[in-house]
């Protein structure tokens, strides 16, 4: 079982003062709910209408049963459980999802790894049953890593895991994919001003109530609050991955985070304490912020450029790299 963590949001959306006519022509209309294990916050500027925000959470209890490997009927469960044991066919949202999400594995050469699930499960960090695994338990783990070990059938929209006791997990993926669809939603309902926050993954539609783009702050990494840097956007996403979201320490002081390196086992021990990617498409700068943490700053830099996306980057001795933005 999964404990419910509720996350410091990671992105703060920055409120500037306006004029109070000016604020009066702008409807706001926000719901807050705990969903995807994470705060989810939507707030909607240019519509009363509150049947909209319903159906955008509706969308959220929709796509987890999609895609949440912990919950046992989600069709993600499903082909955890069976896909070793010939070829599963998917809906086509999931194997769309899974195939885009596999190229970016390949490109990334693992930083990124959908393959990762049986790793997530052992360290278990962010569940009641988080622990520090023996070297032992890793080395026989990373053999289940491999994502050349799946198979996607294009024709036949189908995926079979060649190994058993392979896992997909979607979770650096999930809320950048949820994102992205509560944005589609919404604008395809008329809304043409609005923030879709699920637990610091952000997506922003249009422009705020003074006509400019969202003034987004960055969280700062250590636990304090406040944010470190700022980023204009509008139309877009934001999305940060920080070994401070989730983890554990030890007896001796030692922490553990939960963005794991495949080519260790272990959390990962890049230069980076935070990640943030800005792109048109929250399921991508999800998957590039876990992959660009991993990645660390120097090599973080070719993917950045290779995908056309914005980066901010925070190392652990305080140097701040904005890519593109
Ligand atoms: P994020 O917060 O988006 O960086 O995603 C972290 C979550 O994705 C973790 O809680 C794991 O479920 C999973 N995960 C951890 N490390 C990786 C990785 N290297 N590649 C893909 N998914 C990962
Ligand atoms: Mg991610």
């Amino acid at each position: 079982m999964r404990k419910i963590i509720i996350l410091t949001l990671i992105v703060f959306i920055l409120f500037t003062s306006c004029k109070k006519n000016e604020e009066e022509k702008y409807e706001r209309t926000d719901r807050t709910e705990l969903k995807m294990d994470t705060v989810c916050t939507i707030s909607v500027f240019t519509s009363k209408d509150a049947s909209l925000l319903e159906e955008a959470f509706d969308l959220i209890d929709k796509y987890s049963r999609l895609i949440d490997m912990y919950d046992s009927s989600s069709e993600m469960a499903y082909v955890n459980e069976n896909a070793y044991k010939g070829p599963v066919r998917l809906s086509d949202e999931l194997f769309d999802l899974i195939r885009y999400a596999y190229s970016v594995t390949e490109y990334t050469n693992g930083a990124f790894n959908i393959a990762i699930g049986p790793l997530v499960r052992l360290w278990g960090i962010g569940t009641e049953n988080a622990q520090i695994p023996s070297e032992k338990e890793i080395e026989k783990i990373l053999e289940l890593l491999n994502w050349r070990e799946i198979v996607l059938d294009e024709e036949n929209r189908t995926i079979e895991y060649l190994r058993p006791g392979m896992v997909i997990d979607l979770g650096a993926v999930g809320k950048g994919y949820v994102a992205d669809k509560i944005a589609s939603y919404l604008k395809s309902r008329g809304c043409t001003a609005a923030i879709i926050n699920l637990g610091g993954n952000v997506y922003v539609i249009g422009n705020n109530r003074e006509g400019k783009p969202w003034n987004i702050g960055i969280q700062n990494p250590d636990g304090s609050s406040g944010y470190f840097t700022t980023v204009q956007v509008s139309d877009g996403s934001v999305v940060t991955s920080g070994g401070y979201e989730r983890n554990f320490t030890d007896s001796s002081g030692n922490l553990y985070h939960h963005i794991l390196d495949c080519r260790t086992g272990f959390p990962s021990s890049s230069d980076l304490v935070s990640a943030t990617i800005i792109s048109s498409s929250s399921t991508l700068a999800d998957m590039l912020s876990t992959a660009c943490f991993v990645l660390g700053s120097a090599d973080a830099a070719s993917v950045v450029e290779h995908y056309g996306v914005g980066a901010i980057l925070l190392t652990k001795d305080q140097r701040l790299i904005r890519i593109g933005v």
